[in-house]
């Protein structure tokens, strides 16, 4: 992709940008550089078992605001995502009897922190004007406890010190992802708001409030940075109020084609034309339509079926932040279950005929894109006109409670 992060674009504009912001002498940043490469000389850093870890897979970014405390055990858990945790976040997992995949750190996330993750963990140790005190005192003891290490820098690179871009550990957490081939990233506790979180470091220390806010806004900046090379989603536990960066899925034509494709073959069975695909990162993972009338079940919208396959065969977790392209605007039940699985964003070709449950959605925090297109109004309305017979039989039926009626009819009908 053209919008590649370059080595000058990060050291000629981002860098001195960010270090004029915070008032940071950059000639201490290459010190440090310097000394952490100096006292890791004859270290073979852990960047091939680190690539092996991450590539092709879904990488979940810990950081430490409010919301990572809502995150389920069982996600911690689950050993098919990689868990990178970026410093005061690895507390949260050994406080829950567990380590990180992999720490990205200053060294400032707590000593024991650092300690316990370091038998299991790969740590990555960023080096800056500000922590080499800490450089000298802890890498000595990583090192002699044999732990895996990779090192980083946010100025030039110097021998082993590489520099994957990011200032803050949060975003370099998710850049060293990008680097190392992740499929897929998801931000957890990634908050960026005002409230810090308990996990945040320096661990019960006092914080300079202004500057942490400044870091804060810079972390956003270059997780949106990241995000227009590529998609991030944040988990589905995320506390909503800061999603700009969360609606980058950028649609694309191609996945709702899909999704119409869905919808013909619906109607080459007699169904209606109703079709939805499911699509995380760059690639659909599930496919459905309506099968209402092929299956006598009124509950087979195609979001449902789309749904309910995604999580038959990829699981929960994977369903979390992914965006559902459907031919319509999907109904109050069908926006439920998107409501519950944590869908990030709902992508629909046609509002008109039905507007649903569009509102519902929104005010529930999850993006949603109207493309008004004709061919899926055309698709319905010949359906309609065409059965009209079966339309007014059922129709009857149907239980409306609000708003209106004859909208909520054709809604729970065709959609
Ligand atoms: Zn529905």
């Amino acid at each position: 992709m053209d919008n590649k992060m370059s080595m000058s674009e990060w050291l000629d504009r981002l860098y001195p940008a960010i270090t004029r912001k915070l008032s940071i002498d950059t000639s201490l940043d290459l010190e440090a550089t310097e000394l952490l490469d100096k006292l890791t000389s004859g270290l073979k850093t852990s960047e091939q078992e680190l690539r092996a870890l991450i590539e092709g897979k879904t990488c979940l970014v810990y950081g430490a605001g409010p919301s990572l405390s809502d995150t389920p055990l069982k996600v911690l858990g689950d050993r098919s995502l990689v868990h990178v945790a970026a410093d005061g976040a690895a507390r949260f997992f050994i406080e829950n009897g567990m380590t990180p995949d992999v720490l990205v750190t200053d060294l400032d996330g707590g000593n024991d922190v650092i300690q316990a993750c370091a038998r299991n963990s790969i740590i990555v140790v960023h080096a800056h004007g500000d922590n080499m005190v800490q450089i000298r005192e802890l890498i000595p003891s990583l090192l002699e406890s044999k732990a895996k290490l990779i090192l980083t820098t946010q100025t030039i690179p110097i021998g082993k010190v590489r520099n994957f871009f990011g200032f803050t550990d949060g975003d370099r957490a998710a850049w060293l992802c990008h680097e190392f081939g992740a499929s897929e990233i998801i931000l957890v506790g990634m908050d960026f708001g005002p409230e810090i979180g308990k996990y945040s470091k320096p661990y019960g220390t006092k914080v300079d409030l202004k500057r942490k806010e400044l870091k804060l806004d810079i972390a956003r900046q270059m997780i949106d940075r990241l995000a227009s090379e590529r998609s991030i989603s944040a988990s589905p536990w995320f506390s909503a109020g800061n999603d700009s960066f969360l609606d980058n899925q950028e649609v694309k034509k191609e996945f709702m084609e899909a999704a119409i494709l869905q919808a013909r073959k619906g109607m080459a069975e007699g169904g209606i034309p109703i079709g939805a695909v499911l699509v995380k990162g760059d690639r659909i993972i599930s496919r459905g339509y309506n099968k209402r009338i092929q299956t006598g079940n009124r509950m087979m919208h195609a979001e449902m079926d789309c749904l309910g396959n995604a999580l038959k065969n990829r699981g929960r977790s994977e369903v979390g932040g992914s965006t559902i392209y459907t031919t319509l605007m999907p109904c109050h039940m069908c926006a439920g279950a998107i409501i519950h699985y944590g869908i990030a964003k709902v992508v629909a070709a046609d509002s008109k005929t039905f507007p649903n449950a569009k509102e519902l959605l929104e005010r529930e925090g999850i993006s949603v894109a109207d493309l008004d297109l004709e061919e899926c109004r055309l698709m319905l309305e010949d359906y309609i006109e065409n059965h009209e017979e079966y339309w007014s039989r059922i129709s009857d039926d149907v239980v409306s409670s609000t708003q209106n009626k004859n909208q909520l009819r054709l809604g729970e009908l065709y959609e």
